[in-house]
């Protein structure tokens, strides 16, 4: 990088275009050693910069600065950040000072999104009344139509295969629904001999 700035970029008498080709050549530099710079742990100890901060003495990596990138093994299961909860009693003003996380990865096709944020007030319907929104951790994966959500009290699954208009959704329990009504629901409920319930499969 610093061949390529010297000699190149600083150089006075190059014409635009060819200019431009170096330029480029060094944000792909920059580009590689941000890369390599993930793989650096930082152990030489850091040095003092202007504006009272430190850099790495291998990388040059600004001591507090986020990583733009995350590096993920190819093979074996993947880790990415550790698990994040709600972590206060306050109520926000909104949900963008509230929230701790929101991430999504496109993991092979199938999409999951982790929501997590602190009691925020809201506006329900847009009207005035103003509602408190309780904290929360909601996960959810997205695959092939299917929509599964997770968060504290609930679990859901949602089919967009079938378009419905607002106000046309019914719910029930099992035995609030005709005997008839539910056999047409492809649902299996698992439970022990004591009727603990174990969790359920619905064929698609
Ligand atoms: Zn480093």
């Amino acid at each position: 990088m610093n061949f390529i700035n010297d000699k190149f970029l600083k150089n006075k008498t190059i014409n635009k275009k060819e200019a431009q080709t170096f330029f480029n050549i060094y944000q792909q530099l920059g580009l590689a050693w941000e890369f390599l710079g993930l793989q650096c742990k930082h152990w030489d100890n850091y040095k003092k910069i202007k504006n009272k901060k430190e850099t790495c003495k291998i990388c040059g990596k600004v001591k507090g600065n986020e990583n733009f990138y995350i590096l993920l093994p190819k093979t074996g299961p993947k880790k990415m950040g550790a698990i994040l909860s709600p972590n206060s009693k306050k109520t926000f003003k909104n949900k963008k000072e509230a929230q701790i996380l929101n991430d999504t990865i496109d993991f092979y096709g199938a999409i999951l999104n982790v929501d997590v944020f602190n009691s925020y007030k809201s506006n329900l319907f847009g009207n005035k009344h103003e509602i408190n929104i309780a904290e929360d951790r909601i996960v959810k994966l997205k695959e092939r139509g299917i929509e599964c959500s997770l968060d504290k009290h609930l679990i859901h699954i949602k089919f967009d295969k079938i378009k419905i208009k607002p106000g046309e959704k019914y719910s029930g329990f099992p035995w609030e629904i005709k005997k008839k009504d539910l056999k047409k629901f492809p649902v299996i409920f698992d439970f022990d001999k004591n009727n603990n319930f174990l969790g359920l499969t619905i064929l698609r």
